[in-house]
């Protein structure tokens, strides 16, 4: 699987006022890199350069050794999954929603992305139960299970990269563990970005980095991190 490099990036929204401000990092090939930082600090704006909803003012992002401005944005993104802290899901079945966006995706492969997620109980019931999933008529998913959906839609196209963006923030205390455990499990054998404001949800990351203003401001293992405090 690649790894993934910011080198020197530069990126603001609009003219005059730069988010990222020489921003350098690398995440090697299978290990997590945990990003925490204040709101407002650059963290998101990370994941959509990543994902190439936008490109670096200057600097590269590269994506096993290439800078991901010189390939195509198709594969760019099929490397890259997505996990948010919330997607939007659709009045209708699991399957439907699992395999949304992922063109192609057979019944088994949704199948094994829904095993991988932990949501085998829910889609071995389809289609009668869980015929619509939001809504009146069906049972509503409670938010653990929306997370496990999420999940679950960015395991059918297999992606060597993760990008966990606050991808367990809106949950329960309890819910974020279960969640974390099966986070874990997926990043096994992936490069994974974990975006959090939390210490304790990364605490097994490699690496963690500090942001603030765009900038790299502490990074290290959470262990040490919390010695330099
Ligand atoms: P974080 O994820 O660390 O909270 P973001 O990367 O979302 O930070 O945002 C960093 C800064 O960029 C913030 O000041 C935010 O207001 C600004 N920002 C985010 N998205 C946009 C956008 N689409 N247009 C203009 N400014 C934006
Ligand atoms: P997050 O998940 O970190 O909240 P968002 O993209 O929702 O990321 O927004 C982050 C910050 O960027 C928020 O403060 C939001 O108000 C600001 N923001 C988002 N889009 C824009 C935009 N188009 N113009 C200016 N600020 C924006």
């Amino acid at each position: 699987q690649p790894g993934v490099v910011f080198d020197n990036v530069v990126f603001g929204y609009d003219p005059g006022r730069t988010i990222l401000n020489g921003l350098s990092f690398e995440v090697p090939a299978g290990s997590t890199t945990a990003i925490v930082g204040p709101s407002g600090a650059g963290k998101s704006t990370i994941g959509r350069l990543l994902f190439r909803f936008y490109d670096p003012l200057s600097g590269r992002v590269l994506v096993g050794g290439e800078d991901i401005t010189q390939v195509t944005q198709e594969s760019v993104r099929a490397a890259i999954g997505i996990v948010p802290q919330d997607s939007v899901l659709f009045n209708e079945d699991l399957a439907y929603n699992i395999g949304y966006g992922a063109e192609g995706a057979d019944q088994a492969m949704i199948e094994r992305a829904a095993r991988d997620a932990a949501l085998t109980p829910l889609i071995d019931r389809l289609p009668d139960r869980f015929a619509t999933m939001v809504g009146e008529r069906g049972l509503k998913l409670s938010g653990g299970e929306k997370q496990r959906v999420a999940i679950a839609r960015t395991l059918v196209k297999n992606p060597p990269i993760l990008l966990l963006d606050e991808a367990t923030s809106a949950l329960d205390s309890r819910t974020e563990q279960e969640i974390l455990a099966t986070l874990r499990r997926i990043a096994e054998g992936r490069t994974t970005i974990a975006i959090a404001h939390r210490l304790s949800t990364i605490a097994d990351a490699d690496n963690i980095l500090v942001l603030d203003h765009g900038r790299l401001v502490e990074s290290g293992t959470h262990s040490a991190l919390l010695a330099s405090r």
